[in-house]
């Protein structure tokens, strides 16, 4: 399975494009703004984006959902409890002072704890790592996640957003996240890879007795 990066937009969002090499099925996680490489991969691989998965729908994450399905007719997953902020897109680039015409996105699917992905001989299941936002999921494949903006090198999201919650982030990383094996590799949203036993290990906000 070949993974790819793309850090896009003013935000430096991580965008992944995920592929197997011999039959050609990818999926797309995240595809922010200007995903205009993401797409000549697509095209100049002969990819068959079978889905498109967000972990959440702030505007960093999925700004460039709307030219991924365009382009590869696939289908858009996200939680529906992030709905309500995808639906405000228009508003969220409002408050961060974004001009220009942001589209809401249709939503094909709904995706929650437990729901399994297939891409070919390997499967993506999602777990759902509240917190960040109301709707935040993580996709754990083989022995790597896709955390959005749960977990970070180092860090965690920011739970001052609406519908954040430091308490809820906390239970969702300790009870879904921690368990996993230590050697997990973790793609996140922003930043650099990390794995499990080192956030166990080393993120500052994640060591016992740490409030905010
Ligand atoms: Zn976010």
């Amino acid at each position: 399975m070949k993974i790819r990066k793309f850090v896009l937009g003013v935000y430096q969002e991580n965008a992944y494009l995920i592929s197997d090499e011999s039959t050609k099925e990818s999926i797309v996680i995240d595809p922010g703004e200007n995903p205009a490489q993401i797409l000549e991969v697509i095209k100049s691989e002969k990819l068959v984006v079978k889905y498109i998965l967000n972990t959440h729908a702030h505007i960093d994450h999925v700004l460039g959902v709307n030219a991924v399905k365009e382009a590869t007719n696939a289908p858009f997953y996200l939680n529906e409890n992030d709905i309500p902020l995808l639906n405000a897109l228009p508003k969220q680039a409002e408050m961060l002072g974004l001009n220009g015409n942001y589209e809401v996105p249709e939503v094909d699917g709904n995706i929650a704890e437990g729901d399994q992905f297939s891409l070919a001989s390997s499967k993506i299941e999602v777990l759902f790592t509240p917190g960040h936002s109301p709707g935040s999921v993580t996709f754990s494949m083989d022995d790597m996640i896709f955390s959005g903006d749960v977990l970070f090198a180092g860090s965690v999201g920011r739970v001052d957003l609406p519908g954040g919650s430091w308490e809820i982030l906390r239970t969702s990383i300790n009870d879904k996240l921690f368990p996993l094996d230590r050697d997990t590799v973790v793609y996140s949203g922003h930043g650099a890879e990390t794995t499990i036993g080192k956030e166990i290990d080393t993120n500052p906000f994640l060591q016992p007795g740490f409030e905010f």
